[in-house]
C-alpha cells in the first residue's frame, strides 16, 4: 500500500500513528480519542506531551528503521505533526501504510526554495527570493533584491529560527557566516499591513473547507496572538480562501494545511505553507463545531470533513515560558500542554477567548 492509494473510511477502533510527540501530536490523539480511534506516538523524547495522551508511545530515533517498521505495523494510517521527517524514515513508512498529507506536500514545504517555486508555478505571489550557497550569492542576490531582507536556511526552520535579517549589504558577510555554510534562501523582505493565515482541510474525495483567515501577531519571531475574524479588505478574505484551495488541489492534499500570507497594498502574498495542523489554528478549537484536529484526523482517517464553520469571534494567545503560570488566575478557555520545565520561548500552551459572532 502507498500514500496514492485512497483509503476507505476507517472504522471507529482503528489506529492513527503519529509522528513527533509535541502538543500538536497531543492535540490531534484527542481529538482521534474523541471520535473513538486510537492513536500511537513515535518520538524519541520519552517526556513527549502527547504520550500522555495516547494508547502507545514509540521511544526511538528516526534513524531507527526497525522501531519504524514496528511502529508502522500497529497501525493503519500515519500522519505526522512536524515537517522534518528524515527521507529514510518516510521511505520505510510509507512501504507499509498510507502517510497523509503525501511525500510530495511534505517534501514541498520542506524546502523553502521548491516551496517558492512551487507557489510561483501555481501562478501565486511569493516575496522575491534567490538560492545562496556562499557569501558571493548572498552579495549577488543583496544587489538584485536589495534591504531589508531576510536571510533563511531553506530547511529546518521553526519558530523563526534560523533566520537573520539584513538591514545593509555590509551586513552581509556576518549574516552568512551565522547560517554556518547551510544550504539558504534571501527573501526581500515583505512591508505587510498585517499577517494572516488560513486553515485548509481536504478530503479524500476532494472537498476542501477553510476556517476563517485568522490575524497573526508574533513577537519575537514566534506567534504571539491569533485574531479572528482578520481584518481584511472586501475581496481579500475570498482571495485568501481561493488560494489556499488551489494549494491543496495542486497536492492532491488529504488533511488539514496551514497558509501563511503577507496582506499588503497590491494583494497577498504567500509566506509559506505547513503541511499539519497549524498553531494559528488552535482558535477553532473553541469557536467552531469542528476543529482543525478533529478535522485533520477526519481527513486522514478518509471520513466526511465537519462543519469548520465559526459560531464566535476568538483570540488565542500563546503562553511562552513563564507564561504559563497565568493558569490559576485565567478565565479563558485554558489548553495546556503538559510539560514539564517553561524554558524562555517555549510553547507551553494558549488561551482562547471567545465574543459573539460579527
Ligand atoms: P513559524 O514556525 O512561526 O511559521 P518560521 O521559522 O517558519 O516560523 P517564517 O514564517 O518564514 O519562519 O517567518 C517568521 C515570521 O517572520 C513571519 O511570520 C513574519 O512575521 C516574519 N517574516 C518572515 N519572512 C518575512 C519576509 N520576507 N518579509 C517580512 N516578514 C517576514
Ligand atoms: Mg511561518
Amino acid at each position: 500500500m502507498t500514500s496514492q492509494q485512497p483509503i476507505g473510511p476507517l472504522p471507529p477502533g482503528a489506529t492513527i500513528g503519529i509522528l513527533g510527540g509535541g502538543q500538536l501530536g497531543r492535540m490531534l490523539s484527542v481529538a482521534a480519542s474523541r471520535l473513538g480511534l486510537a492513536c500511537h506516538i513515535y518520538d524519541p523524547d520519552p517526556n513527549a506531551p502527547a504520550a500522555q495522551v495516547a494508547a502507545k508511545h514509540v521511544v526511538a530515533g528516526y534513524d531507527d528503521i526497525a522501531a519504524l517498521t514496528a511502529f508502522a505495523r500497529g497501525v493503519d494510517v500515519i500522519t505526522y505533526e512536524f515537517e522534518n521527517i528524515p527521507t529514510a524514515a518516510l521511505d520505510a513508512l510509507e512501504a507499509l501504510r498510507p502517510i497523509h498529507p503525501n511525500r510530495r506536500a511534505l517534501a514541498t514545504a520542506q524546502d523553502r526554495i521548491v516551496e517558492k517555486q512551487f507557489l510561483v508555478g501555481l501562478g501565486l505571489n511569493v516575496a522575491p527570493f534567490a538560492p545562496v550557497n556562499s557569501l558571493a550569492d548572498l552579495q549577488a542576490a543583496l544587489a538584485s533584491i536589495g534591504t531589508p531582507a531576510i536571510l533563511k536556511t531553506t530547511r529546518l526552520g521553526y519558530d523563526g529560527k534560523g533566520q537573520v535579517r539584513i538591514n545593509a549589504t555590509d551586513e552581509a558577510e556576518a549574516a552568512w557566516a551565522q547560517m554556518a555554510g547551510a544550504a539558504s534562501v534571501l527573501e526581500g523582505f515583505v512591508a505587510f499591513e498585517r499577517e494572516i493565515s488560513v486553515i485548509a482541510a481536504r478530503g479524500p474525495d476532494g472537498a476542501v473547507t477553510c476556517y476563517d483567515p485568522g490575524e497573526n501577531v508574533h513577537k519575537s519571531g514566534i506567534l504571539h496572538t491569533t485574531t479572528v475574524p482578520a481584518t481584511l479588505k472586501a475581496g481579500q478574505h475570498m482571495d485568501a480562501v481561493l488560494l489556499a484551495g488551489r494549494i491543496l488541489n495542486a497536492l492532491d492534499y488529504i488533511g488539514v494545511m496551514g497558509v501563511e500570507l503577507f496582506v499588503t497594498g497590491s494583494g497577498l502574498i504567500v509566506n509559506e505553507i505547513a503541511p499539519r495542523v497549524h498553531n494559528s489554528g488552535h482558535w477553532t478549537q473553541n469557536a467552531c463545531l469542528v476543529d482543525q484536529f478533529e478535522q485533520h484526523i477526519r481527513a486522514i482517517a478518509g471520513w466526511k470533513l465537519g462543519d469548520g464553520s465559526r459560531h464566535a469571534n476568538a483570540l488565542m494567545t500563546n503562553l511562552i515560558g513563564d507564561d504559563v503560570n497565568i493558569w490559576p488566575s485565567t478565565a479563558d478557555a485554558l489548553h495546556l500542554y503538559g510539560k514539564a520545565e517553561a524554558r524562555p520561548g517555549r510553547k507551553m500552551g494558549h488561551t482562547i477567548r471567545i465574543s459573539p459572532k460579527s
